[in-house]
């Protein structure tokens, strides 16, 4: 079953490869489908086919591990049940129900998403029209045409791209040796007809707990036979500083995104019922740590950066005319939207 690890020559700066012979297409879903139905997770996402649920739980996957997501997912649909409820919602609660889960400008994204749904009268079934909704790249179209309306298609994420590229084309660190392209024509060979959701979830659950990125489990490995990463891998991984095995999470204190982030915290403290706006010299001491007058430039940076992204409302303070003649940043209170 094993080819040789080789490629048959270059292009692009990537190696070239054969397409998959039936055989190893055939010994793939079969090893891995069987892998699922021994090893999934009951998650509460995997028990729907509406399409909102769906897109709800991929939003929130992105860049959030499953156990984190559960909470969120449940108290997310318990105030905003439908497409038609989150599309209506205040853009406000939708945020302040994103706390804690991290990257914001996914929040506003959803709604957005909703909105674009609830205006056209309904969802596009297929990748393509999936793709026509604000805020849905390609995984997402392809993860709710699936998840969604059973869809037999492919698409691959950082996870299902790093199964796919091992078991066709060999370890995929330091860097891969196959494009992105040739990783997703593999995966779009991969999906059995008739069974393309039990595959992309099997895909999905395999990378997540068999076939990590630092860890994978070669050694009890039921696709070890048809895997060209096999067994150089473990050596690859072994060999890794330890301080990149372990991806960082949280924002580097510091960073534009933690401060966005501190911004946001206290915005969502403000009570709905009296949030009129905040003057940016007093979210200031909120946010950073000895905030002072000449810190208000960068600050209004920072939310201007959220008001781009619709985290975000600033409100100038209309002066009366002598007094915005003087110098210095015009006062604005700031606010989640509406
Ligand atoms: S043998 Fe190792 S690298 Fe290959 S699919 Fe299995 S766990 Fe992943």
């Amino acid at each position: 079953m094993t080819e040789s690890p080789a490629g048959e020559g270059k292009a692009n700066g990537y190696l070239t490869f054969p397409p998959p012979t039936a055989e190893w297409v055939e010994a793939v879903r079969r090893g891995l489908l069987t892998w699922y139905h021994d090893n999934a997770r009951d998650l509460p996402w995997r028990h729907t086919r509406d399409p909102y649920r769906v897109l709800v739980s991929e939003v929130m996957l992105q860049q959030t591990q499953v156990d984190r997501v559960i909470p969120y997912y449940e108290a997310f649909l318990a105030r905003f049940p439908t497409v038609e409820s989150l599309a209506a919602g205040p853009t406000s609660e939708v945020i302040r129900l994103w706390a804690g889960l991290g990257y914001n400008r996914r929040a506003v994204n959803l709604q957005r998403t909703a909105q674009a749904v609830v205006e056209r009268g309904g969802w596009p079934t297929d990748p393509e029209g999936l793709r026509t909704l604000p805020g849905i790249g390609p995984y997402t179209a392809g993860a709710v045409a699936c998840f969604a309306f059973e869809q037999d298609v492919a698409f691959v994420d950082t996870n299902m791209r790093r199964v796919v590229h091992r078991l066709r084309f060999g370890p995929d660190l330091p860097a891969p040796l196959a494009s992105e392209r040739a990783v997703l024509e593999v995966a779009e060979r991969l999906v059995p007809p008739g069974s393309g959701w039990e595959w992309n979830q099997a895909l999905i659950e395999f990378g997540a707990l068999h076939c990590t990125a630092r860890k994978p489990a070669c050694v009890v490995c039921p696709l070890q036979r048809s895997c060209r990463a096999y067994p150089a891998i473990q050596s690859i991984v072994a060999a890794l500083p330890r301080g990149v095995r372990k991806k960082r999470e949280t924002p580097f204190e510091g960073s534009n995104r933690y401060y966005r982030g501190r911004v946001l915290d206290a915005l969502r403290s403000i009570p709905a019922e009296t949030d009129a706006g905040i003057d940016l010299r007093q979210l200031g001491p909120k946010v950073r740590e000895g905030f002072a007058e000449a810190d208000v430039p960068w600050l209004r940076g920072v939310v201007d950066g959220l008001a781009r992204d619709g985290l975000a409302v600033v409100a100038e303070e209309r002066l009366p005319y002598d007094a915005s003649a003087a110098s210095g940043p015009t006062p604005a209170k700031v606010r989640l939207p509406d």
